[in-house]
């Protein structure tokens, strides 16, 4: 056989790759099948599945050298996937941050897929590029930041908040001698990802201040600017406050024009993660004892960078999260970079490259699962979803205290936390842990705990845009009868 032989046997073998129009056609419909057959079954099936085997058919390599029809392979999906775990797109899933997964996301996925447009750089995707970039405008307009400010899509919150901090850290001259004598300022409730980020941007050995936080778990900015000052005397480098707009575990919004004034004072990095939070600056709600939800996120535009999560205030399924830096020439200082081989590449257009903004060079390109359902929804139901959580969040704090249970602050955003005390005196944090099993057990709804201060709280999460007084209604039922034994 000779060379050009060769080439168009192996080719006849895989063109499997491109599969027919009819062969698509087969594909799509069974696939869209099992879409549909999903959405419409979501309100019957459950938010949490207990299994003792969970996903067993997949432990296995099973990729044969030739394919399996798409039914029977869809059929493999299925029951690996829907009989365990929560399901996440059930507006019963009331645990940790949900957020459902919009369905105008889906269909943009399916394009950015089928097309393949590459989301890097501007030369080779000017289109996918601006849109990305458009997005990050409107992020950045929503927070209050100036034409200077950009950003980038991540893939959520984790990286969001590590971009920004090697940024600042970058910004700040703080080189690898000066990270035992630098300074970041946290509380107890930031993120986990938030420390991980610390500890991935090089910053393990910096000294990391936990501030006081007042009754409600919100940063206390008097002693921040007390910690400031006595570290800076001491010869100390306080670089970097990171503040939360919306906790996890309670959902409280620190003070951040008071931090900002701190910041602004000793020429410190401000960053809010806002990952949870941030897009209730969408939400016009009023507070019973006054003032609103937009006045909490007051001071905001003054910080330096905000991470913000589309695949949790937005609903968008995972793989989205952003961070916004207002100086984007300081982002692009810590992550540009070039290669040889891209020298074609001219950097003369006006828009900035995802790649010189993150550590990613061929990323997803993320901006159309966001660009399609802000057009084909627009803006108002999202508004609408949003005020709906902080109610119905409100709702249920109102309802569960008129069944015995003891709860936190009253909620900031769509999270809160309560708890049960047995009257009979016995356990309190035994009792609440058990009863997160019964509401696991039931399944309808799910819902996830936490401590503070030792002390266990069940955490009401309400982000799903699927979430309605129907699904509150099942949790404060699973809990009344749940907690009828604790007297
Ligand atoms: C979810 C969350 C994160 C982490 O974001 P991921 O998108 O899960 O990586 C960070 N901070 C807060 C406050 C969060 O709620």
């Amino acid at each position: 056989m000779n060379i050009r032989e060769k080439i168009e046997e192996l080719g006849k073998t895989a063109a499997a790759l491109e599969p027919s129009a009819p062969l698509r056609s087969e594909w799509e419909k069974e696939t869209l099948q099992y879409a549909h057959t999903f959405l419409e079954s979501l309100r019957k099936t459950k938010a949490f599945h207990l299994n003792d085997e969970p996903a067993k058919g997949l432990r296995h390599p099973d990729f044969g050298e030739e394919g399996k029809p798409v039914a029977q392979v869809l059929r493999l999906l299925y029951d690996n996937l829907h009989n365990c775990g929560i399901n996440p797109a059930s507006g019963g899933h009331l645990g940790y941050i949900p957020g459902g997964g919009v369905y105008a996301s889906a269909l943009g996925d399916y394009l950015t897929a089928v097309t393949n447009q590459y989301a890097g750089i501007f030369f080779a995707g000017p289109g996918a590029v601006r849109m990305e970039n458009q997005l990050l405008r409107w992020m950045c307009d929503l927070v209050g930041y100036p034409a200077t400010a950009l950003g980038n899509l991540a893939s959520g919150g984790s990286i969001a908040n590590l971009i920004a901090f090697v940024t600042a850290r970058d910004s700040k001259g703080i080189k690898a001698a000066m990270i035992p004598k630098s300074v970041i300022y946290l509380t107890g409730q930031v993120h986990h990802c938030v420390h991980k980020a610390i500890r991935i941007g090089g910053m393990a050995e910096a000294l990391v201040r936990e501030v006081p936080m007042d009754a409600r778990y919100r940063m206390d900015a008097g002693a921040l600017a007390e910690m400031v000052e006595a570290d800076k005397k001491a010869g100390l480098y306080p670089f970097l406050v990171v503040a939360s707009a919306g906790t996890t575990d309670t959902g409280a919004v620190d003070p951040l024009d008071r931090i900002a004034d701190i910041c602004e004072a000793n020429n410190l990095w401000f960053h809010v993660d806002g990952a949870y939070g941030g897009f209730f600056l969408l939400a016009d709600v009023d507070y019973p004892g006054g003032g609103s939800v937009k006045d909490v996120f007051k001071g905001i535009e003054r910080s330096d960078s905000v991470a913000i999560d589309p695949h949790k205030g937005l609903f968008l399924p995972y793989g989205v999260g952003a961070v916004l830096v207002k100086d984007v020439e300081a982002q692009m200082a810590t992550h540009f970079y070039r290669a040889n081989y891209m020298q074609d590449a001219n950097d003369t257009a006006d828009e900035y490259n995802p790649a010189d903004l993150s550590p990613e060079l061929t990323k997803h390109w993320r901006g159309l699962r966001m660009w399609l359902p802000l057009q084909l929804y627009g803006i108002k139901p999202f508004k609408a979803a949003l005020e709906q959580k902080i109610w119905l969040c409100r709702h249920f704090y109102e309802e569960v205290q008129k069944l015995g249970f003891e709860v936190g602050p009253y909620p900031e955003l769509s999270v809160c936390i309560y708890r049960y005390v047995p009257k009979d005196g016995s356990d309190a944090n035994a009792f609440n842990l058990d009863l997160v099993k019964k509401v696991q057990e039931d399944g309808r709804v799910f819902i996830s705990s936490t401590t503070i201060d030792g002390v266990v709280w069940l955490r009401l999460a309400v982000l799903c845009f699927r979430t309605d007084l129907r699904e509150i209604d099942i949790l404060l039922e699973v809990l009344s009868s749940g907690s009828s034994s604790g007297g």
